[in-house]
């Protein structure tokens, strides 16, 4: 894997316009050079911890064990700052921003979770925001909304295509070209060209190197699965990252099939996406014979995009990471189930995983985590 050139296998690369290899180049080298600089790791570390909430617990869910046959620890992510995974990834972005002398936050929203937390990143750390939103997700999430333009952001309607996250980001790219010497794009997932995927991997290994440290005070040993949703890939890669050299513990990414995998109505990129270049990345999106994008659908927001990082394509392609698929109708009953049995009202998204755990048979005996990456107050409707 040459790091320099943000490949994973044949997967990820940087193919962009001209315009932006410059912005790009500069991100890059700040972002190496602030790894290796312990004022950077100190500032982001301090927010990390009093600002997000990090570390976040790591729950032995007792009830829904019993219910399902198998010890489950929750990795809640929901207890964040902004109630999901996303702010860690914001902040470190954020921050490497205001390194580079940048003032303003552009950005692409599906649910509006990464939205929200880029906003508030912004107004932490004082920056101009702009989020381009899909039409059809802005009416899907309209608390969201609200709470960005409570923050300070400009939030902007996307009315083309398929009116979701595939044709924000599409704006938010365009918006970035136009305007990369002022402007940072934050993305949201481990998707796009590099440095981004890494990049945003290495924040949310913070999520992975938790669980590590939480699993072995409670159990003594490793989990014998990691399990996590798949929308980009960056709450699955930031808990299977530091366990990827573990060779026993098993990691499961599970995507969504919405109304059905043999159905046209699913966001199965890994299981039925081909390979080609998408958001700047080499890597499996849904496409048509003529190798256009296709529409992808799923009851959670956060998961409805047609393409998926390179990162975690890698590892699915190499058989290291296994991909697997819940529907609509499974993810819903899973979400009423938790709550009643936890309290807990999980992300729709989450959800995905817990019913993947739900429908597997497991050994006695078996240890399993499963990220539970955002809360679900806004998928109430
Ligand atoms: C955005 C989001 C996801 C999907 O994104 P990934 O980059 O694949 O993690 C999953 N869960 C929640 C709660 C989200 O907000």
């Amino acid at each position: 894997m040459g790091l320099s050139i943000g490949k994973f296998g044949e997967f990820g690369g940087r193919f962009v316009p001209e315009t932006l290899m410059g912005p790009l180049l500069e991100l890059e080298n700040e972002f190496f050079s602030s790894q290796k600089d312990p004022v950077f790791k100190k500032e982001l570390e301090f927010y990390l911890r009093n600002y997000c909430g990090r570390p976040t617990p790591l729950y032995l869910a007792e009830n829904l064990s019993r219910a399902y046959g198998v010890k489950i620890y929750l990795k809640r992510e929901d207890l964040n700052h902004t109630g999901a995974h996303k702010i860690t990834n914001c902040l470190g972005q954020a921050i490497l921003a205001k390194r580079l002398g940048k003032r303003r936050l552009v950005a692409e929203t599906g649910a509006g979770q990464h939205g929200v937390a880029v906003a508030t990143v912004a107004a932490l750390l004082g920056f101009e925001c702009t989020i381009y939103m899909g039409e059809k997700d802005i009416e899907r999430q309209a608390v969201n909304v609200k709470k960005m333009q409570l923050l300070g952001a400009e939030v902007l309607e996307v009315k083309t295509g398929s009116k979701t996250l595939k044709e924000a980001t599409d704006e938010a790219m365009r918006d970035w070209v136009t305007n990369a010497r002022t402007s940072h794009y934050l993305l949201g997932s481990a998707v796009g060209p590099h440095p981004y995927p890494l990049m945003v991997r290495t924040f949310q290994s913070i999520i992975g190197r938790e669980v590590k440290k939480q699993i072995k005070s409670f159990e003594r040993r490793l989990p014998d699965y990691l399990v996590a949703c798949v929308g980009g890939g960056s709450n699955a890669l930031g808990l299977f990252y530091p366990f990827v050299k573990e060779k026993k513990v098993k990691m499961v990414a599970v995507e969504a099939a919405g109304q059905g995998g043999d159905t046209p109505y699913h966001a199965l990129s890994l299981i039925k996406g081909r390979k080609g270049i998408l958001h700047g990345a080499f890597t499996y999106f849904l496409q048509d014979e003529d190798g256009q994008v296709l529409n992808s659908h799923s009851v959670s927001a956060g998961l409805d995009y047609p393409g998926v990082g390179p990162e975690i394509a890698f590892w699915v392609a190499s058989g290291r990471v296994v991909a697997d698929q819940v529907n609509d109708q499974e993810a819903l009953a899973v979400f009423r189930e938790v709550t009643r049995l936890e309290g807990i009202i999980s992300a729709l998204e989450s959800c995905h995983a817990l019913a993947w755990v739900k429908k597997k048979r497991f050994n006695q005996g078996e240890v399993v985590v499963v990220n539970l990456s955002g809360r679900g107050d806004k998928d109430l409707n």
